[in-house]
């Protein structure tokens, strides 16, 4: 995979397109998704999914991360801001994943994808 990122001078600094950053973008989605169905068919064959099973997220073990939106073809998970739990820490942004009931299909890639194990398959 090519990983080469066109950098432009702007005001003394080098910084990345855009169109580059959404290229990377699809570009990290197409290899996540192919190491996915690598362990996909193993790893969900011991997990609930299908029609009648929904995902969802444990607030406290997530990361904000966004592997969950990029995998979900569906575009069934949002994140959203939240205050941090601890005042002691001060960072600008805290997000949290969210999953949308309705447009979840239940393919299980979310709970793959995530990096921390904070996505479950429940009972719709
Ligand atoms: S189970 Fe599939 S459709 Fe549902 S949130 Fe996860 S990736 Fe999206
Ligand atoms: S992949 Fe996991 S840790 Fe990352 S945003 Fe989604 S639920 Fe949170």
């Amino acid at each position: 995979m090519d990983r080469s990122v066109e950098k432009k001078e702007h005001g003394g600094f080098f910084v990345t397109d855009i169109r580059d950053l959404v290229a990377r973008r699809k570009s990290e989605q197409r290899r996540i998704k192919i190491l996915l169905d690598a362990r996909r068919s193993e790893d969900q064959a011991k997990l609930k999914g299908g029609e009648d099973a929904v995902a969802w997220v444990k607030e406290e073990q997530c990361i904000g991360c966004d592997q969950c939106t990029i995998v979900c073809d569906d575009d069934a998970i949002e994140l959203y801001d939240t205050p941090l739990a601890s005042p002691i820490l001060n960072i600008e942004v805290n997000r949290k994943a969210k999953i949308l009931r309705d447009p979840c299909t239940g393919c299980q890639l979310c709970v793959l994808a995530c990096p921390t194990d904070a996505i479950l398959m429940i009972d719709r």
